[in-house]
């Protein structure tokens, strides 16, 4: 299909596997608290929340970006999401993935952050959700 064309972004990222943070959290070397495990995914509490339950959906397979992960660590992500926007009862929330610094990334290990909004909270566009 159309879609095949694309190339892969990198691979410079499995360079950096020993030193990413969010591998070391899931080698439990360094601690986070826990939302859900599986074999394949991973979801944790953000450290630095932008609202009371933001979290982080998580393929345990390293990859920088969205397009270096494999699809079949790739499909429980959504689901999981799902789960955690349940048991945050939350009404309006952001589901965010950003690849490469000029789209804000800043851990090389992708990720999607799950963000619960209150109610009374507004004006959300494309990008960051402000706190
Ligand atoms: O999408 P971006 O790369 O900017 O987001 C990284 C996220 O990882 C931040 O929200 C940051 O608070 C979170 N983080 C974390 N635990 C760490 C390091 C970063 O939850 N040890």
């Amino acid at each position: 299909t159309q879609l095949l064309k694309y190339p892969n972004t990198t691979n410079e990222s499995f360079s950096n596997m020993a030193a990413c943070i969010f591998c070391r959290i899931i080698k439990g070397e360094i601690p986070c608290f826990k939302l859900f495990e599986s074999e394949k995914t991973l979801a944790f509490l953000d450290i630095g929340p932008l609202s009371k339950g933001h979290a982080l959906v998580i393929p345990k397979y390293h990859g920088a970006k969205l397009t270096d992960i494999p699809d079949d660590h790739l499909s429980e992500i959504l689901p999981v999401a799902k789960k955690l926007v349940n048991a945050t009862g939350a009404e309006n929330y952001n589901i965010l993935q950003n690849n490469g610094r000029a789209a804000h990334q800043e851990v090389d290990h992708v990720h999607f952050h799950m963000i619960p909004k209150p109610n009374e909270q507004e004006g959300l566009g494309v990008g960051w959700p402000s706190k």
